[in-house]
């Protein structure tokens, strides 16, 4: 059985000094009903925590880390920097360096800004959106999760296109009342609204393969609608690639599904698990950008050069050999099949989503489309399996609401021992 004594001393003193104990709030196990096991340390496709238990990584520290943790590489290359200083405020080479990669793999992003995490990239690409079509209103879709920032902290009010609510205290209800949500896949409601007002909508922000209510893909058609009715009328179609960037294909979920968007969000890989993520579209619209034009957007530590060295080192790598990508995928599309068939054989309902190297477990028995299907999962299976699993080495997010991800270091090895485990959580959960 799991010894967890040293996490959980940690966590009450934790406690005692940040809320919950944690500096973001999916980390505190709330939605498992346990504690989280405190991390030492991490090696490819491994996880160490406080109590020297070990355990194969599926978080990946919520997807960044496609290149196992402490790539050699990476890590070489961050030792290298680190000696020049930690950070300057002033240009750098590495900046124009990373911009030129990003181009590479996502053509769309001709020009991009260089922030410091997702959510200050959906926050800032949001700005532009407005800035440059002068419209307030924006509409994102429920179960999406863009970050925290107040216009996209936004839950739907009943119905079917809504005018937003907060959902959380200290959202203003002016800046929600900004936000309209519509239900993921429902390709009819898009038009509606849009027939309906349209020519008052900045942009819509989409994942377009949603990855915060469990890997969800689009349905047919979905992104397309997106792409039309925003054209016609004059918004801008933001993608939210924070997560699906790089995991969804080599060049994210537009080059998978192609659709161009207008702006487009990354965050995560693209930083090489450093605190970066980048907002940029096309050399029109960011040239809006201050100081070129002028909506404002800024930043102290913005394209840090240790954390632009991550990122390049990341990307380079990934360049260099895009058959990372499909091992990658390989891996992922070996374990899916395996979970499936494992829960076929015990009688469990339960149907795995992947795209690229991004899955998700659902228990239910029919395909999860948006946040209503996903909310209708079976919560108990799940913890039942989630728990089984952290206790027998098998590192899996600590929600049924979050996408699992597979990184370069996790081989058949890996595979073959994370079913073995899988096999007995779903004969438990049959019993
Ligand atoms: N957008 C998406 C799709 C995300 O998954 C996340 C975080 O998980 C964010 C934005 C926010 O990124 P960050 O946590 O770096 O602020």
């Amino acid at each position: 059985m799991l010894q967890l004594g040293k996490s959980e001393k940690a966590f009450d003193e934790a406690k005692r000094y940040m809320p919950g104990g944690v500096n973001s709030p999916v980390r505190s196990y709330r939605s498992v009903g346990s504690n989280p096991p405190f991390i030492s340390s991490a090696s490819g496709s491994r996880i160490y925590d406080i109590d020297n238990n070990e355990y194969i990584d599926y978080v990946l520290s919520w997807g960044p880390m496609i290149l196992g943790h402490a790539n050699p590489e990476v890590v070489a290359s961050l030792q290298e920097a680190i000696p020049r200083g930690t950070s300057y405020g002033a240009p750098t080479l590495l900046e124009t360096e990373l911009a030129k990669k990003i181009q590479a793999f996502m053509p769309s992003m001709e020009m991009v800004r260089l922030v410091n995490s997702g959510t200050e990239a959906t926050m800032s690409a949001l700005r532009v959106a407005r800035g440059y079509t002068g419209r307030d209103r924006i509409v994102k879709f429920v179960g999406c999760y863009h970050g925290h920032s107040d216009s996209l902290l936004v839950k739907a009010g009943s119905g079917l296109a809504t005018f937003g609510v907060p959902d959380s205290p200290g959202v203003p209800k002016g800046v929600a009342e900004n936000t309209i949500t519509l239900p993921y896949n429902d390709i009819d409601a898009v038009k509606q609204l849009f027939d309906e007002m349209g020519d008052t909508i900045a942009c819509i922000i989409v994942e377009p393969v949603a990855g915060n209510m469990g890997c969800v893909p689009p349905v047919e058609g979905f992104l397309e609608t997106l792409r039309d009715v925003t054209k016609a009328h004059g918004a801008l179609l933001i993608f939210d690639e924070v997560m699906c960037g790089f995991r969804a294909s080599s060049g994210g979920a537009q080059k998978l599904y192609n659709i161009k968007p207008d702006l487009t969000c990354l965050g995560k890989i693209v930083g090489g698990g450093m605190p970066l993520a980048v907002f940029g579209g096309s050399s029109k619209i960011m040239s809006e950008v201050a100081p070129s034009g002028p909506i404002y957007q800024a930043g102290t530590l913005s394209g840090n050069p240790v954390a632009v060295t991550a990122g390049l080192a990341t990307l380079s790598m990934l360049q260099r050999d895009p058959t990372i990508f499909k091992q990658v995928e390989d891996s992922t599309k070996a374990l899916c099949n395996g979970l499936e068939e494992l829960a076929k054989k015990y009688n469990v309902p339960a149907v795995v989503q992947r795209v690229g190297s991004m899955f998700t477990l659902f228990f239910t028995d029919k395909p999860v489309h948006n946040f209503d299907d996903a909310s209708a999962c079976n919560a108990d299976h799940f913890k039942t399996f989630f728990h089984h699993n952290l206790s027998h080495g098998i590192y899996y997010a600590p929600s049924p609401f979050e996408s699992n991800f597979v990184s370069m270091c996790h081989k058949g090895a890996e595979i073959d021992k994370t079913l073995a485990v899988a096999e007995e959580a779903f004969k438990m959960i049959s019993e």
